[in-house]
């Protein structure tokens, strides 16, 4: 097995489908060097390394560094310098890279090599002391701080020590003198908390920080990173270890980053900031405010234009949306990383869409670019355009949304009150890999600077989290715990609310109104509905419910639960009077109250799902919950019923049950209490009658629910049939009588066949299923669950996401033998898993016939069902053929460079073949390019 992969200009070991071996980082540049982009030369060294590191007590491996020290000969030649040499001293960044990108989450050390004694030889090589020593400071900071845990503030405190002595307001101001003395600073910083002084070999240096990389892996955020994305499966880190390239050699260098379209909204142009005179991580770091990259025109026109080439280079070649690093060294271009942007859902949609109609990518990509996870975000509400807003500060529209919470000022409060279910905004300065769990925990972030890929805004747009960032109005007081905007006070625990598309802090909360399907939205949705097989129907109580499911291309109501109509306004009443009453006649006469308000429920929901089909659930809970059990309430009852409160408390007490999941509910009501369920039925007919006879479509199918028997299903059946033909005999209407059951307890599973003679069709009550399944009770356990996920006992909570291998075996079964004992049985699932995007794919390979979830999520469980649709046949389908006409146009308005490549093999370019190469770029530098210093 290979472990270092070499890169330079025009080739590469690996290539861009190797993120598994190389990382996302080493991948990307090995194909950006077979495209032919100029890419500073290195080598990676194999994320398989990585477990090797970790299980030999934390040592890079003795044959691994002796590669290493092979590789770096070869750089070293290519380049025409020394590693440690004091002349011309090669210097390198060593940077980390796992397959799935963790921004800033693992380590990165730049300048490395740069030992004291090469300091004069760069400044000679560059012309510039200043740059020299500056380049030397950072260095001694990041390997400080990377390597040896020495915390960034004495650094930051010997920095501005310095600033203040000479009166330099930023970093830039400041000259090779006063940098030198920062330098001669640093190493005594180091020298103070490592107890030994700066190691000055280079091979140490690098082995430490290639050591340094494979040990983040494992660090506290990395793993809680992991943890928050669900991140499993990687073998760990690689480690990529290149040649510096500077963008801090003087007015005509410069560093920035860059979308191939804006991240936030999707929109087709290029976004991205840079700051000139600058290296690496100034530019995220938020320490000086970047630059919009349109004004990267005026700067360094030629490496602007580059810039726009290989952009739209990069976007045909991946045909996706990438997120670039780049460096301009005295007016040369090189770009530095390659990757998938992160973007927020409507990003998502917007990019899908446009690219699908720019030829670039199919409908079924298109379909397969909008992540289910990601589609939630899309139905939160936005604030209330005609609210009034106090607001108080603006900053950049980092992360889109609309917030509400307290302010809080660290992440440790975050986490804690987030988790104990406050909602609270993180405020701070920046945000830092540390931050990340109280990230999570907030509702929103706002920060006082930091541009728009501040990492702020990156982890945000990457969580789907609300965040303004940059309100450089903001001057926090973390120590006073409170912020102030002019003279405006805004303490911990305050109400804020941001908007995070318009880039607005407002005083105290601000209404908001539900979403809307935007135009693009609604054709990918309409891509995914004809690509999937499932149907996706809602899970819905009431007219409003349906309609709202209607809107978002609900097929149905796979579950209406009729129970949730007894609360409503005063019927609560007709239901106790029902309950409490002492006789049969009594019963059928509370009954006779509810039908009428059953039937225009009924009615509602018929009318506004057009003639789909609507499953109608009998009554399935204990009778007891409808009763009061308080001493107020169970007083108020009695008063309003006419009864004493003794018979109140009584009846409270004999339906009273240990454990009511497991109780007198369900089908085991309707055959104790066999009128509840007649005046259901009758109810349904009624309406269904009514409808028909207003010419309006109808198809009702009413489910018998906790069905463990055919018995009980049969009884119920027939007995509720005969009710049903009656009541369409008296109204003189025909229509088909459907009636199926729920599969909720094993039994039922079991015994799917023989139920199966008798039911017209199944829907998995996985609610139930899973909890009877894990002899689990649902109401408490809550208080295991999370140890049990915690601990690797389960995979997930089997609530959220279906227990595949056990649930889904009794599923499987119980399909298997309904459709024996029915040919071509349909079959449902109805409990909350149905909008859960892993669930839904289990439920297309099991062969079910529709999900049915809640109105909200029927959006996902289209986009959903598309992709598990796509997955079986083993991936969306490309593109037919590419016009070049519409595709020239996703250049940013210049021509391409390079011809695009047939999208339909995208593959990376075999090195036989010489790859498309960016007219503007000089990829095949030789050997050392002149290191000029530019003030
Ligand atoms: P991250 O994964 O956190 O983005 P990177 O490895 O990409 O970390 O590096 C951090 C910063 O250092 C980036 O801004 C990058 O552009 C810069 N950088 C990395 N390698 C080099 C290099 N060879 N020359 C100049 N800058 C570099
Ligand atoms: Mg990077
Ligand atoms: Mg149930």
């Amino acid at each position: 097995m290979k472990d270092i992969f070499e890169f330079g200009p025009g080739r590469a070991d690996g290539d861009g489908t190797q993120k598994q071996v190389l990382g996302g980082k080493g991948a990307g540049l090995a194909e950006m060097c077979l495209l032919g982009l100029p890419v500073p030369p290195g080598f990676t060294i194999a994320t398989t390394v990585c477990p090797r590191y970790h299980a030999v007590g934390r040592r890079v491996p003795k044959d691994v560094m002796a590669g290493v020290r092979k590789a770096v000969a070869r750089l070293e030649k290519a380049l025409g310098r020394g590693f440690g040499d004091p002349k011309r001293p090669l210097l390198l960044s060593v940077r980390s890279g796992a397959a799935v990108s963790m921004p800033g989450m693992m380590d990165t050390v730049l300048n490395l090599g740069l030992s004291a004694p090469c300091v004069a030889g760069l400044a000679a090589m560059s012309g510039s002391a200043r740059f020299a020593q500056d380049s030397r400071r950072r260095f001694l900071q990041m390997f400080g701080n990377v390597v040896a845990g020495v915390p960034h503030d004495a650094y930051e405190h010997a920095l501005s020590a310095v600033k203040q002595k000479v009166g330099a307001r930023i970093d830039t101001d400041l000259d090779a003198a006063a940098l030198s003395e920062v330098v001669a600073r640093y190493q005594e910083v180091y020298r103070q908390h490592v107890g030994s002084p700066f190691p000055e070999d280079p091979f140490a240096q690098l082995e430490h920080a290639i050591s340094a990389v494979f040990g983040s892996w494992e660090s506290d955020r990395a793993v809680k990173y992991r943890k928050i994305h669900a991140i499993m499966g990687l073998v760990g880190t690689a480690v990529t270890v290149q040649a510096m390239v500077f963008g801090n050699l003087g007015v005509t260098s410069g560093t920035g980053v860059a979308f191939t379209r804006d991240p936030s909204t999707g929109e087709n142009r290029f976004y991205g900031e840079f700051l000139m005179n600058a290296q690496g991580e100034d530019v995220v770091a938020g320490i000086r405010t970047p630059e919009p990259i349109e004004d990267l025109a005026k700067e360094s026109p030629a490496a602007y234009r580059e810039l726009l080439a290989i952009r739209g280079l990069l976007e045909r070649h991946y045909r996706d949306m990438q997120d670039v690093e780049f460096t301009i060294e005295d007016g040369r271009l090189y770009m530095l990383q390659t990757r998938r942007g992160k973007r927020t859902a409507a990003a998502a949609v917007r990019a899908a869409f446009e690219m699908a109609n720019e030829g670039l990518i199919s409908r079924e990509e298109a379909v397969s670019r909008v992540e289910p996870a990601q589609v939630d975000q899309l139905l939160h509400p936005s604030f209330d355009p005609d609210a009034k807003r106090d607001v108080i500060a603006r900053g950049l529209p980092a992360s889109p949304g609309a917030v509400t919470g307290r302010v809080v000022f660290t992440a440790e409060e975050a986490e804690r009150r987030g988790l104990a279910g406050e909602k609270v905004i993180l405020v701070r300065n920046e945000t830092s890999p540390e931050d990340i769990g109280g990230m999570h925990a907030a509702e929103g972030i706002l920060t006082a600077t930091g541009g728009m890929t501040s990492h702020a805004a990156v982890v945000a747009r990457g969580m789907g989290k609300c965040c303004v960032a940059g309100a450089g109005t903001v001057r926090i007081d973390a120590a006073a715990e409170r912020f102030a905007v002019g003279d405006v006070v805004v303490k911990a625990l305050d109400v804020i609310s941001l908007d995070g598309t318009a880039g607005e802090v407002m005083r105290g909360e601000v209404a908001t109104v539900p979403p809307g399907i935007t135009r693009e939205f609604e054709t990918i949705l309409a891509w995914a509905s004809a690509i999937k097989r499932l149907g996706v129907r809602t899970n819905g109580d009431t007219p409003r419910d349906a309609k709202t499911a209607r809107a978002f291309g609900a097929e149905g109501i796979g579950l209406c639960r009729t129970e949730h109509m007894f609360f409503e306004g005063d019927r609560i009443t007709a239901v106790r009077e029902m309950i409490l009453a002492e006789t049969l006649e009594a019963r059928k006469a509370a009954l006779e109250k509810l039908r009428p308000m059953q039937r225009h429920d009924f009615e509602g929901i018929f009318q506004a799902m057009e003639g789909t089909p609507v499953t109608i659930r009998l009554l399935d809970p204990p009778l007891h919950e409808f009763l009061p059990h308080e001493p107020d309430a169970v007083r108020t009852v009695a008063a309003s019923l006419g009864v004493p409160e003794a018979a109140v408390r009584e009846r409270a007490r004999r339906l009273h049950e240990m454990n009511p999941m497991l109780g007198h509910r369900g089908c085991r009501l309707g055959i104790t209490f066999p009128e509840i369920y007649e005046m259901q039925v009758r109810a349904i007919y009624e309406a269904a009658a009514a409808e028909t006879k207003a010419k309006r479509p109808v198809k009702p199918e009413v489910m018998i629910p906790l069905v463990g028997t055919e018995k009980e299903f049969t009884i119920l059946r027939d007995r509720l049939r005969t009710v049903a033909a009656e009541t369409l005999a008296k109204a003189k209407v025909s229509m088909p009588i459907v009636f199926g059951t729920m599969i909720e307890v094993p039994r039922a599973a079991l015994r799917a066949e023989g139920i199966a003679k008798e039911a017209e069709f199944f829907s998995f009550g996985t609610n139930d299923l899973t909890q009877m399944t894990f002899g689990y009770s649902r109401d408490d356990a809550g208080s295991f669950l999370p140890a049990y996920v915690e601990l690797g006992i389960l995979p997930q909570d089997p609530f959220q996401s279906l227990d595949q291998e056990g649930v889904g075996e009794l599923i499987r079964m119980a399909v298997e033998r309904g459709r024996k004992g029915r040919p071509g049985l349909k079959v449902g699932i109805c409990g909350e898993h149905g909008g859960d995007a892993k669930s839904i794919d289990f439920c297309h390979r099991a062969g079910l016939d529709y999900v049915s979830c809640s109105p909200f999520r029927v959006p996902v469980a289209r986009i959903a069902a598309a992709h598990a649709a796509m997955a079986e046949r083993g991936g969306p389908a490309k593109p037919a053929a590419r016009k070049s006409k519409v595709a020239a146009k996703t250049t940013g308005g210049k021509k391409p460079a390079a011809k695009a490549k047939p999208a339909a093999k995208a593959k990376p370019a075999p090195k036989t073949k010489p790859a498309p190469k960016p007219k503007a770029s000089k990829p095949a530098r030789k050997k050392s390019a002149p290191l000029r210093a530019r003030r």
